[in-house]
């Protein structure tokens, strides 16, 4: 069971306890561990130059953000495969979820976003609503 794990990461501190628990399952299971990282498609108005910088600015970001999860999940049974996706978070997810075969997709119930009014971010609301595998919120 769990054979094929998916970690969506953002570097939130919600991200960084659904690390601790997807790396205790994969751990358990001797499965797969998929850590995915999406990073948002820049808006549309902004043309050259900023066009170039800002691509450029997002992946450096989300490559970081990628190394912290790598840092945060050390050693595993299997190796760590990894996804850094341009893209919405959520479609980013799902798309790995599919095309990866994941039979668990572990993330936080919120992220890096400010609307602390909702209990869970829009990102995980999404993922829930559409994933064809179960999906845990870590909180
Ligand atoms: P919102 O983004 O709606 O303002 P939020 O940031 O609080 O709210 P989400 O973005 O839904 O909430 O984050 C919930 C979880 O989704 C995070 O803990 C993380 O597991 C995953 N996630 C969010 N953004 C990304 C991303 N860019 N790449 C990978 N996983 C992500
Ligand atoms: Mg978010």
């Amino acid at each position: 069971m769990f054979k094929n794990i998916l970690l969506a990461f953002d570097g939130s501190e919600h991200a960084l306890k659904a690390a601790r628990l997807a790396k205790e399952l994969a751990m358990c299971n001797q499965s797969d561990l998929w850590l995915v990282v999406a990073y948002d498609p820049l808006p549309p108005y902004l043309g050259e130059p900023y066009l170039d910088v800002g691509i450029e600015d997002r992946l450096e970001y989300a490559k970081s953000i990628l190394e912290a999860g790598r840092r945060e999940l050390g050693e595993l049974s299997n190796p760590l495969k990894t996804e850094l996706l341009e893209g919405p978070p959520a479609e980013a997810i799902l798309k790995v979820a599919e095309t990866r075969s994941v039979d668990l997709i572990v993330m936080g119930t919120r992220g890096l976003g400010q609307l602390m009014g909702l209990l869970v971010g829009s990102q995980s609301q999404k993922v829930v609503s559409h994933a064809r595998c179960p999906v845990l919120l870590v909180r």
